[in-house]
């Protein structure tokens, strides 16, 4: 399988989500339990502001639900987001094998999915605040 880097992209400097994209998140996610929910995240100017839901997507309990062959290439597009239908947002081995591979930043939502039900990740897997905006 392809591995593409992107390291001196400058995707690295997205640091924020809409309000409303992560709302959609949080309602797709809820919504999928008690499975999980799984997009790509796209952004603009540092900001994500668009899911891509990719045909194919397998919405599961397994934790391994990207499929990396159907990872796009798209230069608009930062990372992922996932939902776990626990109450934990920590990654398991195969998000982590999952971030180091695709993408700058990682989004995983936990139940209750509120505002608030989520932890972002870099590629590396360390955990990066993400601010909130209009
Ligand atoms: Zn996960």
């Amino acid at each position: 399988m392809p591995f593409i880097d992107f390291s001196k992209d400058d995707r690295a400097k997205v640091d924020s989500i809409r309000a409303k994209t992560l709302k959609m998140i949080m309602e797709a996610s809820k919504s999928s339990f008690p499975n999980e929910f799984a997009a790509f995240l796209r952004a603009e100017e540092g900001v994500i502001r668009e899911l891509i839901l990719l045909p194919g997507t397998v919405s599961g309990s397994s934790h391994a639900i990207f499929k990396m062959s159907m990872l796009p290439i798209d230069f608009t597009v930062v990372g992922t987001v996932h939902s776990h239908p626990s109450d934990t947002s920590l990654p398991s081995e195969a998000d982590l094998d999952l971030f180091r591979r695709y993408g700058w930043i990682h989004l995983i939502t936990h139940y209750p999915y509120e505002m608030d039900c989520f932890t972002c990740f870099s590629g590396r897997g360390d955990i990066i605040d993400l601010k909130i905006v209009d």
